[in-house]
């Protein structure tokens, strides 16, 4: 551990160091230790280098007289910004904190606090956002635990394919990710999972047995739902895991929900990315997320962005959802005011959690209660309502009251840690009263001695003061020091004063100490107890939060469709047709305003495959877009931004869009491309919506082309729904050979002859668009004018080129021998036209 120079024996304190150090790598073996010495919290050895190298400390020396190694320290009130850097960083922290040994002057050291990316629940240190730590583990196929140590939060899902745990776990954004040994002992698929995922190597435990035990621990029993030994072993090594990071407490944890991959819409990963639901792929642009999170809690946004992630299957969930929505539109007034008291709540289920585990601090608990307050207002309001917002309603109105008692219990100002005295209201506990009375009597007969003392002596200016280092104590000037009465001793002289002290002065002082101490002490036990009453309503209190956060997100949907004009789609049969009329995109019409240009949607009967061309800018992906949100937010349950919109419920919305280079992984931009289409054509059922951009770009011309038509005709066979936008105008002539393929192109113009400009109308219109425009645009971008001249003129003579290839196919491809004369005059001819 400790790298040092010299043979000497260790200094006591390192060699405390490295006993410490020694215990904490035994759960998280590379985690660094912080050690505080006085005012510092020092590192040394190995861990100093890495802390200097990741916090930019200074690395100095620590050296006695044979020995050195390298220390980097930071001062005690920087610690929460350090820990943060460090765990941004994703390296799990040790604090070890001194406690003075009473009566032998010994600095003793423990570990107060272990934290990790993934389970650390101190506000400080947490997004809003939900906070994953992820296990794995493999039997048949792959087994996912996930919990949010801050919210109790803990689910599981089996899956059949590692993509498919993939996507999982790329969008629940594990912090943490734990792999069982039969995954991290591989070199490869280790090395595969640390490219996508942060990966923490720890002695987790994986075994059967004692994943038996930790489940049982935290959850009396090992429930039947964990039906393999995967995800018993997944499941019980996040317990296990976030035990020992807890320090043994986990109560926030009371059940585990195993859900099905299958139960929600699949949405891969790349969908998530292509259509930026949660991260734009532009710096600065907006997201969807962006545009519905209207919501006014910390958890109804992590419940948008969960449902968001997972979009329903079930009409009537949806149905359900969009019922409430709909109410919560047409009553502003209702929306107005459950969104102002929504404002004023903080974050229940992390409040809820704390509580759980017996940790929240005064203010938390005083947080609780005001949020909790408004509950009955909450409840009022949603008198009369049915559906979900009725399940809220009863949810929030099943909760005990828990309120009067902390009410009753806390000053309303409570200071930020327990332990310092001033957080029990007056009148609340009788022994409690007495000693505050007892030292205010004291506090007052000080607050007089001035006053007393001056008429008992007879000095004017006497005056009490007070010093940290002796205490109250008396002063008298110079001319008065004559009159000073025989019981004041003289503790301190100065140039033309002297201080004095009484001895009663000194009894009362420590009688004050005394019953301060004691008050706080009992104070301190008041509020534990307060805390154990509260703990024992967790589950109650998590509930409550659970409605609330659906309540905010309802409501949110609510205000987004009110604001943007959004209408309530209708379900169509499964399999059933998409038909939006005059759709927008919902982030795009956000910032073009009142200039977006609206398009209908139609995919099904009238053909499940739609082929769109059209000049580079000119909106085709936005128009694939605008169909793929429609269909989410359909199955989340929300308005959509169009004038009519009916959809189908989809089992799965495909989407690859653009060219994302995946430099860091190492593969090129044609091959992270072809892997996707991979994916979508493995995955798209005739129940799927496959949303496809300029594919086959990546490569030359003729294999493009090639690559693109057979997964074309893959997805036409497979009956997906298909929107398929292209600049390969060869693609078009597929109209009437593949049936249910249609052309659509967005409109633009081209000005004036000759003056070379462009016009977007970003109208989206029947049949195949005439050529690509593609110099005009690389005009419109400011290439230099010979450039686009120059080019203009090479495509004109490689169109020819291109006629003549086009030629020589048809001519190689020919059977002469069947061919009668008349066919071959025929041709001839068409031959001789054409040129
Ligand atoms: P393409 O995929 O054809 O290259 P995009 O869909 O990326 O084109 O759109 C290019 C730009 O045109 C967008 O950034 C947007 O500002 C604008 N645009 C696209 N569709 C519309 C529309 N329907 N109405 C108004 N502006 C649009």
């Amino acid at each position: 551990v400790l790298k040092g120079t010299g043979s000497g024996a260790l200094p006591p304190m390192l060699e405390q160091y490295v006993r410490l150090r020694d215990e904490v790598a035994e759960g998280l073996p590379h985690a660094l230790l912080l050690f505080q010495v006085g005012d510092f919290y020092e590192t040394f050895g190995e861990d100093a280098e890495r802390a200097a190298r990741i916090l930019g400390l200074a690395l100095t020396h620590k050296s006695s007289r044979d020995f050195s190694t390298p220390m980097a320290g930071m001062p005690l009130r920087a610690l929460d910004s350090h820990v943060e850097r460090l765990l941004a960083a994703g390296v799990c922290v040790a604090v070890a904190d001194q406690f003075e040994e009473p009566g032998t002057g010994l600095m003793e050291r423990k570990v107060a606090q272990l934290l990790t990316p993934g389970t650390v629940t101190e506000e400080r240190h947490l997004g809003a956002d939900e906070n994953y730590l992820a296990a794995v583990a493999t039997g048949d196929g792959y087994a996912l635990a996930l919990l949010d140590v801050s919210t109790g939060e803990f689910r599981c899902a089996a899956f059949h394919t590692r993509l498919a745990l993939y996507d999982e776990l790329s969008r629940c954004r594990a912090r943490e990710v734990l792999l069982a040994p039969e995954l991290s002992g591989n070199a490869a698929l280790l090395a595969d999972f640390q490219a996508r995922f942060p990966v923490m190597l720890s002695p987790a435990t994986f075994d059967e047995g004692q994943s038996r035990d930790a489940l049982t621990l935290t959850l009396g029993e090992v429930p039947p739902s964990l039906s393999s030994a995967a995800l018993v072993r997944a499941c019980g090594a996040v317990l296990g895991y976030a035990r020992m990071t807890q320090q043994g407490e986990l109560n926030m944890v009371r059940r585990v929900v195993r859900f099905e991959p299958g139960a929600h819409m699949r949405l891969p990963d790349a969908a998530v990315r292509a259509l930026e639901l949660f991260q734009a792929q532009a710096p600065q642009g907006r997201t969807l997320t962006d545009v519905l999170c209207q919501t006014r809690t910390a958890g109804g946004r992590r419940r948008l962005r969960a449902w968001l992630r997972a979009p329903l299957l079930d009409e009537l969930s949806i149905r359900a959802r969009l019922d409430s929505v709909e109410a919560l539109t047409r009553a502003p007034d209702l929306r107005g005011s459950v969104r102002a008291l929504l404002y004023r709540a903080h974050d229940l289920e992390r409040l809820a959690a704390r509580v759980a585990t017996r940790r929240a601090a005064p203010r938390e608990v005083a947080a609780l209660a005001r949020t909790l307050d408004l509950l009955p207002e909450v409840t009022a309001l949603l008198a009369g309502q049915g559906g979900l917002l009725g399940g809220v309603r009863e949810r929030l109105a099943g909760l005990p009251d828990v309120v009067t008692r902390i009410r009753a219990a806390l000053v309303d100002e409570p200071p930020i840690r327990a332990g310092e005295g001033g957080l029990i209201r007056d009148g609340f506990h009788a022994d409690l009263d007495a000693l505050r009375t007892e030292a205010l009597s004291h506090r007052a007969w000080l607050a007089e001695l001035e006053a007393t003392e001056r008429v008992r002596t007879g000095i004017g200016n006497l005056k009490v003061g007070f010093t940290g280092v002796f205490g109250y104590y008396l002063e008298v000037t110079g001319p008065h020091l004559s009159k000073v009465p025989a019981d004041y001793r003289q503790i301190a002289t100065l140039k033309d004063r002297a201080r004095f002290t009484r001895p009663d002065l000194r009894e009362r002082e420590r009688e004050i100490a005394r019953l301060e101490a004691a008050a706080s002490r009992l104070e301190l036990e008041v509020f534990t107890e307060l805390r154990a009453g509260l703990a024992a309503h967790a589950e109650a209190l998590s509930d409550a939060a659970g409605a609330l956060s659906d309540l905010d997100v309802l409501a949110a949907l609510a205000e987004v469709a009110a604001e943007a004009g959004w209408i309530r789609p209708e379900t169509t049969e499964e399999g059933g047709e998409l038909r939006l009329t005059q759709a927008r995109h919902p982030v795009v019409e956000r910032s073009l305003g009142g200039r977006f240009v609206p398009n209908d949607v139609t995919l099904g009967e009238a053909g499940r495959l739609v082929l769109l061309t059209g000049p580079n800018m000119a909106g085709k992906s936005t128009y694939l877009r605008t169909a793929a949100l429609c269909a989410l937010l359909h199955q989340i349950g929300s308005f959509v931004p169009a004038d009519r919109a009916e959809l189908p419920i989809y089992d799965a919305v495909h989407t690859r869009i653009g060219a994302s280079d995946d430099l860091a992984g190492g593969r090129s931009t044609f091959m992270v491309e072809m892997s996707e289409l991979a994916a979508i054509l493995h995955g798209a059922t005739a129940r799927s919506l496959v949303i496809l951009d300029e594919i086959g770009r990546g490569t030359s011309t003729l294999d493009g082309l090639a690559i693109a038509q057979a997964a074309l005709e893959h997805l036409h066979a497979a009956g997906a729904q298909t929107l398929f936008a292209t600049h390969y105008f060869e693609l078009t002539r597929l109209e009437g050979e593949l049936p249910g393929l249609r052309n659509l192109h967005v409109a633009a113009e081209e000005d004036a002859a000759g003056s070379g400009g462009l016009t977007f109308y970003h109208q989206v219109v029947p049949g195949a668009a005439r050529q690509s425009y593609g110099v005009e645009v690389a005009r419109l971008a400011g290439l230099p004018g010979p450039v686009t001249t120059r080019a203009a003129k090479l495509l004109s003579a490689l169109s020819v080129q291109g006629d003549d290839r086009k030629l020589t196919r048809e001519l190689a491809a020919l059977d002469v021998g069947r061919l009668t004369p008349l066919q071959a005059l025929e041709l001839l001819h068409r031959w001789q036209r054409e040129a």
